[in-house]
């Protein structure tokens, strides 16, 4: 059988490859973002609680409308908007699922959709697989903020989509109130589409504010926003991610989300439902994370690895070049292998695959965890 790839130069991903290579070689697993600490017991007591209670059929195909209420209340209570529960809310299988069933819902053949470079590894692929084209705007640096003016020389005729991701994976950088105002101008009048990746929405540091395009009238207006109950709940196995959409996308949307997953896990909606009553939940996390992260700088200060400030996520990139000549694939290969600490290399991220000798840490784990991995660092 003669089989033509749809996508020839995808293998499997970087995450997948470093986690498994951190399980061959016994080294601590820096690199693919998870928790290495529980879920809240009470949690999955309400998971259990509503298995029990027979919730174990198909949700409805949008999700259950009692997470979609407490959704539409986290919205308003977070960003000053609540989205209709009817037809702005559908709940999906991780963001990752949200961002597939909006980019084959609304990008056509021969589209062109603008991505930040470096960008998400996932991005990409899903973009060519709708036979549309991604176009990278390098971020400017050292801050890896948006360069707006690139965007601006980018849009064609055929832009149909602008995607930002905020706080950013792999950087760890945010956007601003006047990113927004830029999107707004620059979107105004025109028929482009923002889809904004907000999974660590909830994972912002040194008392920022999380700039969500839901935030702004104009931009809610064309905007898909995607977030993930995975990344705020420290559960990133149970694939609980939703989008927020206007209506006239959503429809379309939904048209593919019901042929893709069709529903989600029913009892772990309703427990999510419960959950986010308490909105300590999820304005928690922040803290919780900045502690970890400035815990992760400190036992690194020993280390000649150079970190590059993140102010949200759970990602922490370092530049190495003070230690190694090497590549960074070949590094963090190297890394895993001989020092027992796996992480990702930053330039898996870019479209040209640009090295600048920097890698990526995720500090979502246990301090005896973060510690055990600088020890290790601080040796190089
Ligand atoms: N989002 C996770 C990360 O950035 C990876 C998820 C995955 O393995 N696909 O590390």
């Amino acid at each position: 059988m003669q089989i033509e790839s749809k996508l020839p130069n995808v293998g499997v991903t970087i995450f997948t490859k470093m986690s498994k290579m951190a399980h061959e070689y016994n080294a601590i697993n820096l690199a693919q973002g998870f928790p290495d600490f529980p879920v809240s017991p009470e949690l999955i007591d309400r998971v259990h609680h509503y298995m029990q209670e027979g919730m174990n059929q198909y949700a409805p195909m949008p999700g259950v409308p009692i997470l979609r209420e407490a959704i539409s209340s986290k919205t308003e209570h977070c960003y000053g908007w609540k989205p209709n529960v009817d037809s702005e809310i559908t709940v999906t299988c991780g963001a990752i699922e949200a961002i597939n069933s909006a980019v084959s819902a609304l990008i056509h053949p021969g589209d062109e959709v603008i991505i930040m470079d470096p960008a998400y590894d996932a991005y990409e692929p899903i973009i060519n697989l709708q036979g549309a084209k991604a176009i990278g705007v390098p971020l400017r640096q050292p801050d890896y903020s948006i360069d707006w003016e690139g965007v601006r020389s980018q849009i064609t005729s055929k832009t149909k989509m602008i995607m930002i991701n905020t706080p950013h994976n792999p950087s760890g950088a945010t956007i601003s109130v006047k990113d927004l105002s830029e999107l707004e101008q620059i979107t105004e009048g025109t028929g482009i589409m923002v889809l904004s990746d907000e999974v660590y929405e909830h994972i912002v540091f040194d008392g920022q504010a999380h700039q969500s395009v839901l935030r702004s009238e104009a931009l809610r207006k064309r905007s898909v926003v995607t977030s993930s109950f995975g990344k705020t709940f420290h559960a990133t196995g149970w694939r609980m991610g939703y989008l927020i959409a206007p209506s006239e996308l959503m429809i379309e949307i939904r048209k593919v989300h019901q042929y893709n997953t069709f529903t989600i896990h029913t009892a772990t909606q309703y427990a999510i439902a419960d959950y986010l009553k308490d909105t300590a939940h999820y304005e928690d996390v922040a803290p919780m994370y900045q502690t970890k992260r400035d815990f992760f700088l400190k036992v690194m200060k020993g280390s000649r690895f150079k970190p590059v400030p993140a102010k949200g996520t759970y990602f922490q990139l370092m530049d190495y070049s003070a230690i190694s000549e090497k590549g960074d694939v070949e590094f963090s290969e190297w890394m895993t292998k001989e020092i027992g600490v796996a992480t990702i290399p930053m330039s898996v991220f870019y479209q040209d695959k640009q090295d600048n000798r920097v890698l990526r840490f995720c500090f979502a784990k246990n301090e005896n965890t973060l510690a055990a991995a600088a020890e290790k660092l601080c040796a190089l």
